[in-house]
């Protein structure tokens, strides 16, 4: 039986001479680059065989591919973990399915705002810090200025780390409480324990009284929990500080206590796409 192993084994994976190997004065077969035997002799049934045997270079290129699929698996774990949280992290369309902003990183970038995206390194690099003080940003800023993007350049990256974060928007939440006849505390509650909460697009929600109501309910339980939070509006920093309806400045000073304000200033966004438009025609209208 070990025999008959041994005589596939050698069928198999026979040792030959080749460039990289020579024969040694015992007659066996040496790798030329560790000086280790590639073949050794046993005895089986009182009958002596040579048969293959790991030189040191073998063996350590063995122990670097378990090593390198440790790795891999370690890395389609992780995967597989993050893949799990970030299901939960951004809105889905109607088919249940998240949407792009997983794709909103910083890698994906296209420079177009490097001072808002510095910033947006420098939270990531002191979230700790920031998240023991409780500390966010108020990404304010015209329509199509990339603030969500920024947010989402955020979230991502915290995901990566095993931070839990949540981008939703107050019309989003509000709509889930309506729907639901008890606990929409518990809700609030789990809502607001996620280590980074984002809300997008602050301001276009309707103005009703239980809008209001919980848009303040909900800001309030994350300031007790003393976690950051990240919100993004169309908002001026002056509309947002000197507002005159008494509900909701008490709802912007208590943000703007919360969080630090950042101008998302999307001119060189803009002034990039027009200087393209310029380009493309000149090109056009140029051709020979
Ligand atoms: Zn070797």
């Amino acid at each position: 039986m070990i025999e008959k192993i041994i005589e596939n084994a050698i069928k198999n994976n026979p040792v030959t001479l080749d460039e990289n190997s020579f024969t040694g004065d015992d007659g066996l077969i040496y790798c030329r680059k560790c000086g280790v035997a590639r073949q050794c002799r046993i005895t089986l049934g009182g009958e002596e065989m040579t048969v293959p045997c790991i030189c040191k270079c073998e063996k350590e290129a063995d122990e670097q591919e378990k090593v390198r699929e440790r790795e891999r698996d370690r890395l389609l774990a992780k995967e597989r973990e993050i893949n799990k949280a970030v299901y939960y992290s951004f809105p889905k369309d109607n088919e249940g399915r998240i949407n792009k902003m997983r794709s909103w990183t910083f890698e994906n970038d296209d420079g177009a705002d490097p001072e808002t995206m510095k910033i947006a390194r420098n939270y990531i690099k002191n979230f700790d810090k920031l998240k023991k003080a409780g500390k966010g940003l108020l990404l304010w800023g015209d329509k199509g200025t990339g603030k969500t993007y920024t947010a989402c350049c955020i979230a991502n990256t915290l995901l990566d780390n095993y931070q839990s974060v949540l981008l939703t928007s107050f019309s989003r939440v509000v709509n889930e409480l309506m729907g639901m006849y008890d606990g929409k505390q518990r809700y609030i509650d789990e809502l607001c324990s996620y280590d980074l909460l984002i809300i997008d697009d602050l301001g276009v929600e309707r103005e009703t009284g239980f809008m209001r109501e919980q848009v303040f309910n909900i800001i309030d339980t994350r300031y007790r929990t003393g976690l950051p939070i990240i919100v993004t509006t169309n908002l001026t920093l002056t509309e947002i500080s000197s507002c005159p309806d008494t509900d909701k400045a008490r709802i912007y000073s208590r943000l703007l206590e919360m969080t630090f304000p950042v101008e998302v200033n999307g001119s060189d966004r803009r002034k990039q796409a027009a200087r393209k438009s310029y380009n493309e025609i000149r090109a056009m209208l140029t051709a020979d």
